[in-house]
């Protein structure tokens, strides 16, 4: 045996004796789940390959890990920001519960697939030490799938297995999660950096947040009121306000703030000016504009067409820096995402 396959045997070795130190976990652990849950969600939700965790988070491998595991790719956050792709967890604490029933979600909604239940009806929540645990165990599992492909990048598999960054942002809304101030502290405590994705509609949560994040997103994916109603769909009265108080609270937090903007062609990308007053009250460390992407269950509601080309979301990143006073500080087509910001450069983590 040369030495090329014995270290590729040493490897699988290693990666095989890993896979024996997470315990086995019954991702259909119904009983679990709250009894409003249907079975057939869930079921639909394991074919999408998300790894459920305890009753209401799941992780989900992001198509980044695959790329910078396989083909030396890297996800926009790492090229802005300098959080390492192969080395980021993709999870929710609120798989099934969200405040808004946004047409370009990717997430499975209420009604979507004909599956009925009250995304506002919540559950008993789980502590942040079971989430984080059971999220840390979903991601192994996840990575022990890669350890016979035979493109994988070994050195940076061996990094994923520590993984040092948590997008908080996979589906639902985290903030309903009432202990999302721990969960974050517990992530820090483990010496993780966390980007919290929040759609503004609990300013209340927000505001008395425990922890901050490495890094706060809120997303405006209108507006105004109208095309709000219309394309964010929100499930209880006074989000618009709620999202208008958020973006009033971003300037008390000493994090770097984001105002993400998922833009979706014939829906919400007119009324710039609209779209430059909302940031000017917010003042947000960095504004990312981003194409709705035609994937998940938002195929269900949204056609191929709706999804824009990156010289569209740059040239609304362009107009709305005219009317802002951000400068374009740097883009990412294939992921049809424009960085917007009045830093000379964005601050980045070493994660
Ligand atoms: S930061 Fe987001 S896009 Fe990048 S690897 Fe993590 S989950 Fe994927
Ligand atoms: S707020 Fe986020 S999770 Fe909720 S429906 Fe909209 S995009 Fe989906």
């Amino acid at each position: 045996m040369n030495r090329l396959s014995n270290n590729i045997a040493g490897r699988r070795r290693f990666y095989n004796a890993l896979a024996l130190l997470v315990p086995k976990y019954d991702l259909l652990e119904v009983n679990k789940l709250e009894k409003q849950i249907p079975p057939v969600l869930v079921q639909a939700l394991k074919k999408h390959k998300y790894h459920l965790v305890g009753k209401h988070s799941a992780v989900k491998r992001c198509k980044w890990l695959y790329e910078a595991l396989v083909n030396n790719r890297a996800c926009y956050k790492q090229k802005f920001y300098g959080i390492r792709s192969h080395q980021c967890i993709q999870m929710t604490p609120s798989l099934f519960y969200c405040t808004q029933q946004c047409l370009f979600c990717w997430r499975a909604q209420n009604t979507d697939l004909k599956i009925a239940w009250d995304e506002m009806n919540l559950p008993s929540w789980d502590p942040p030490e079971s989430v984080i645990r059971g999220s840390l165990e979903a991601q192994q599992r996840i990575l022990s799938g890669y350890k016979d492909h035979p493109k994988v990048d070994w050195r940076k598999l061996r990094e994923a297995s520590t993984p040092k960054h948590v997008a908080i942002s996979l589906t639902g809304e985290p903030t309903l999660y009432e202990h999302i101030g721990e969960l974050i502290h517990e992530f820090h405590k483990r010496k993780f950096t966390t980007f919290l994705v929040s759609n503004g509609t609990l300013p209340a949560r927000l505001s008395t947040l425990s922890e901050e994040p490495t890094q706060l997103y809120i997303s405006l994916c209108a507006p105004n009121k109208q095309v709000f109603q219309q394309v964010c769909r929100p499930q209880a009265h006074g989000s618009w306000e709620n999202l208008g108080e958020t973006l009033g609270l971003l300037g008390s937090f000493r994090c770097p703030s984001v105002v993400r903007m998922t833009l979706v062609r014939g829906l919400n990308m007119d009324n710039v000016d609209e779209y430059s007053r909302l940031v000017e009250r917010a003042q947000p460390t960095y504004i990312e504009a981003k194409a709705y992407m035609h994937i998940g269950f938002s195929n269900l509601r949204l056609s191929f067409e709706r999804m824009p080309e990156h010289k569209e979301i740059y040239n609304f990143a362009v107009r709305l820096a005219e009317q802002t006073g951000y400068k374009v500080l740097d883009e990412a087509p294939e992921s049809r995402v424009v960085l917007l910001s009045r830093l000379q450069k964005p601050v980045r983590f070493s994660s």
